[in-house]
């Protein structure tokens, strides 16, 4: 019986390229290497490429459903590959950098990988970790032929493999199910989870990141995703540009606020994403230059919650749109988005920017939010009732590779880990991670709200905030602050500053000051400092 009267062709990542590379042929692809000079190209030479890529591999025995390795930063050699790998029905399996040795060593082994292509500079890793890889069997060194080292992996060169392959191939058409990216959580908890993104999850995620209510990409656009490619794939970025035309530019490892200013300016960048601390540390640039943000208009900030301050900087100071972003490694990683309504915008600018700044975003359609109680019952949408967040939809999880079990329910709704409110208008705004809320005397203190208003104290670079065991309190908040460079600022000039933003029993016991260690995707690890500061108020 027939199931309808349309098409079915099934979605493929690689027709995103493909359709690219003749409706945006010409639309230039610029791309900072690890030290080699700035590539330049279009969408149809990467196509090209991309094909020359994936015929290299084919030779070298990858077959459909195998999974292919990057140890790489964002670059076009590694935009390539996202194409190139699933192209022939193979799983690429971006390897996060950040994690220790035994996590990547474990995420390869158990991702089965034969293949790693790698960045050059990350020779000295491949080589250590080498001997507890038994299932490589050909390593590819991402370089150019004249700065090729094979080292005591005795690594291919990956422009050499290019040379001698045809830009013709006849891509493998896949189940719009299949695998075609593993991308592993950060394993905060226990062994990092692979989690498998399908053809049609990275398609159907990437074609709702670009509409208008959400990243809102034009072909006039030039992107620059200074996400990593290598975390839950730099947003959907590589994917959402060339659906949209948009010029792509792709920054390597050189994320520091002069480098990227220098793109920014002779690129024409206009839209941008990545991490709260890199956006810090370019404003910190633009204030010891006295240097604007050019053509810049828009930039996407999530992973961990936007200092209300950053944003109001950007807006106010330069321009410039600050959206912030929620999402996770489960949900490819898009969750919602904060963009404006004519609601909104109804009870004026202040109300508006307010909406914005403080919460992570607003409902997107592909993707369901509810909110439950400690009993799995609904709350309501009144911006006051807190509770934990699930989600669902067909960019989310329903089980993690190689699970026995699945990690949604059986009506698909998974559980974040974050303790949320959603409003009327849909915003939802995270409260904080079911384990990092502070237990206070039975009453919840929010430890991402309390770091937001510590960070907006002049001086302060980076404020944590961890709850720690308090002999009365079950849990009392302490704070640790990260000074900029040359600053002075004191506990006291601190805790005036806290005292007229902060209910009275929110005022951290102790305000230290130290570095902030960050995890391996750029969030401030609290399990190291509730380890270092535990013991804070025992005596
Ligand atoms: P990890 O591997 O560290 O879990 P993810 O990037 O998948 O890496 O982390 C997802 C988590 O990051 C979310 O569950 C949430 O706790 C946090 N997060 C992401 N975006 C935001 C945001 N805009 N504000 C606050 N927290 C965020």
């Amino acid at each position: 019986m027939s199931t309808g009267l349309m098409q079915t062709p099934p979605l493929q990542i690689i027709d995103i390229l493909k359709f690219a590379a003749s409706a945006h042929a010409r639309r230039e692809i610029v791309s900072r290497l690890v030290d080699e000079p700035i590539w330049r190209y279009d969408y149809a030479g990467c196509l090209r490429r991309s094909a020359q890529a994936a015929n290299a591999l084919k030779r070298l025995g990858v077959k459909p459903g195998d999974r292919v390795a990057t140890l790489a930063w964002n670059t076009h050699r590694h935009l390539e590959l996202f194409y190139a790998v699933p192209g022939i029905g193979g799983v690429l399996h971006t390897v996060n950098p950040r994690l220790f040795d035994e996590q990547i060593a474990y995420t390869l082994n158990h991702a089965e990988s034969g293949i790693l292509l790698f960045d050059r500079n990350f020779l000295p890793l491949v080589e250590r970790l080498a001997p507890q890889l038994p299932g490589i069997r050909a390593f590819i060194m991402l370089s150019d032929e004249q700065r090729h080292t094979p080292g005591i992996v005795n690594a291919r060169g990956y422009e050499s493999l290019l040379v001698a392959e045809s830009p013709e191939i006849a891509w493998t058409r896949t189940d719009e199910n299949a695998g075609a990216f593993l991308c592993y959580t950060s394993g905060t908890t226990g062994d990092p989870k692979g989690v498998l993104y399908s053809h049609r999850a990275v398609v159907l995620h990437a074609m709702a990141a670009g509409l208008a209510g959400a990243f809102g990409f034009t072909a006039f656009d030039v992107v620059m995703p200074c996400s990593s490619l290598f975390h839950a794939t730099a947003w959907g970025l590589p994917f959402t540009a060339p659906i949209n035309g948009c010029k792509l530019v792709m920054p390597c490892d050189k994320m520091d606020g002069a480098s990227l200013q220098e793109l920014i300016v002779n690129e024409g960048v206009t839209f941008s994403g990545g991490v709260p601390t890199i956006w810090t540390m370019y404003l910190a640039q633009l204030e010891k230059t006295g240097q604007t943000p050019a053509t810049l208009q828009r930039l996407v900030i999530g992973g961990s919650a936007v200092p209300r301050a950053m944003a109001e900087t950007f807006q106010k100071k330069f321009g410039v749109t600050v959206l912030q972003i929620w999402g996770m490694t489960e949900t490819c990683p898009l969750g919602v988005v904060a963009t404006p309504t004519p609601e909104l915008a109804a009870l004026g600018e202040e109300a508006t920017n307010e909406a914005i700044w403080t919460r992570q975003g607003r409902l997107q359609f592909g993707i369901e939010l509810k909110i439950v109680d400690d009993d799995g019952a609904d709350l309501p949408w009144d911006g006051e009732a807190s509770g934990a967040l699930l989600v669902r939809g067909p960019w989310t999880v329903q089980r993690y590779f190689r699970m026995d079990e699945d990690a949604a329910d059986q009506d698909g709704w998974f559980d974040t880990g974050d303790i949320a409110t959603i409003d009327t208008h849909g915003f939802m705004r995270i409260t904080d991670r079911k384990k990092d809320v502070i237990k206070s005397g039975g009453e919840w203190i929010s430890s991402i709200d309390l770091e937001n208003v510590a960070v907006a104290c002049p001086g302060v670079k980076i404020a944590a905030v961890v709850g720690v065991p308090h002999p009365k309190w079950e849990e009392r908040p302490i704070l640790v602050i990260e000074r900029h460079d040359g600053a002075s600022v004191s506990e006291a000039d601190v805790y005036a500053f806290l005292e007229s933003r902060i209910v009275k029993w929110w005022k951290p016991d102790v305000v230290f000051f130290d570095a902030v260690p960050l995890t391996a995707t750029g969030k401030i690890d609290k399990k190291v400092l509730r380890t270092r500061y535990i013991a804070a108020l025992s005596g």
